[in-house]
């Protein structure tokens, strides 16, 4: 049933599909995969959400990491687990919690992970360089599958298949990857815009200041009203300027645009931009030199406390995406989590 489900999904992917079949035998691949898999098995069950609780490990090499959905501990300790911050709930994804903690650059890096993941989440992994993501094949049995499913195969596998990422099944006990979906050999998503990484022009973080992070930033062609940037140091403590703005999920062009439906669409917003453009590359974001444009949405607010941000600057706080932001600031600000600094341009 599962199998014709997903040949129905792939049918719709407006570009060429590969073989689906089970991949036997090939240990040097399936061990580190089945490795990533337990340990994010392993954890699953220490996720403190009641009824959804998903892990991922993001791996590449030797490297790993495994989380799983949670509560960024000030939220928790601040409002609960019920309280809704805009639109947004006060968790971080699991998938998005590997990328924001990774200690190793993301890029190329492998996400396995015990469920679907949902459109905001994959949009994230692509913009975090990933290229290759497990699911484990009980994730798709699951009540909260069931109920995301739609959202699963209309929008996250698209984001996927758009970025070029290639998609499996894992079978733990079986010892099985069932191939889902693999990019046409030499793919080269549609549309790609990658965030602008620059060599700051200050060499200490002492020596730094918003005015010199916009100034910086001023340099670099910014196309959209929703825009951000950032400072952030690399291993070797050198500093460097990042800056991105709200685009369409890697592979997608404003075209796409009009296929979104419902609570998700393939807009990626720049601070969660920013936030996987720091992963992908393995830079560490400065805590004090997060600016925005406008008011960021929920989510990247929700996904920067994750992050470890206590303060986030904004340029303009009477524009946002959407009125949510409003709601999610005022409770953020009165419960001391997120401070919101003005610093226009
Ligand atoms: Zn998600």
């Amino acid at each position: 049933m599962r199998f014709i489900i997903w040949s129905m999904t792939l049918r719709c992917l407006p570009i060429k599909l590969c073989d689906l079949g089970h991949i036997r035998g090939k240990m040097n691949l399936m061990t580190p995969v089945i490795k990533a898999m337990q340990r994010a098995v392993d954890v699953v069950l220490t996720s403190p959400h009641p009824d959804s609780k998903v892990a991922a490990t993001l791996f590449s090499g030797n490297h790993h990491l495994s989380m799983t959905n949670d509560w960024p501990p000030i939220i928790l300790n601040t409002l609960g687990t019920e309280a809704r911050i805009g639109d947004s709930s006060g968790t971080v994804h699991a998938e998005v919690n590997c990328l924001i903690h990774a200690p190793f650059p993301t890029d190329g890096a492998s996400l396995a992970i015990t469920d679907p993941c949902c459109p905001n989440c994959a949009k994230c992994i692509a913009e975090a360089g990933i290229k290759t993501v497990y699911i484990d094949h009980k994730g798709f049995e699951k009540d909260f599958a069931a109920r995301r499913g739609d959202e699963f195969q209309s929008m996250s596998l698209r984001i996927l298949a758009h970025a070029g990422i290639s998609l499996y099944e894992v079978r733990r006990k079986e010892h099985l990857i069932r191939t889902l979906y693999t990019p046409p050999d030499n793919y080269v998503p549609p549309e790609d815009n990658p965030i602008e990484i620059r060599p700051c022009r200050i060499m200490r973080l002492a020596d730094l200041s918003p005015e010199i992070l916009l100034q910086t930033a001023r340099l670099v062609k910014v196309k959209h009203a929703r825009w951000a940037c950032a400072v952030a140091t690399d291993g070797q403590g050198k500093i460097w300027t990042l800056v991105a703005s709200t685009h369409p999920a890697i592979g997608y062009t404003h075209d796409h645009m009009a296929a979104a439906e419902g609570k998700y669409d393939f807009m990626l917003e720049p601070v969660n931009r920013i936030l996987m453009g720091a992963a992908r590359a393995g830079l560490t974001i400065a805590k004090d030199y997060l600016w925005c444009s406008v008011l960021p949405s929920p989510r990247e607010m929700v996904n920067a406390i994750g992050a470890g941000f206590r303060s986030i600057s904004i340029g303009d706080d009477t524009h946002a995406k959407k009125s949510a932001s409003n709601e999610a600031r005022h409770i953020l600000e009165i419960s001391n989590i997120l401070d919101f600094k003005s610093i226009k341009l």
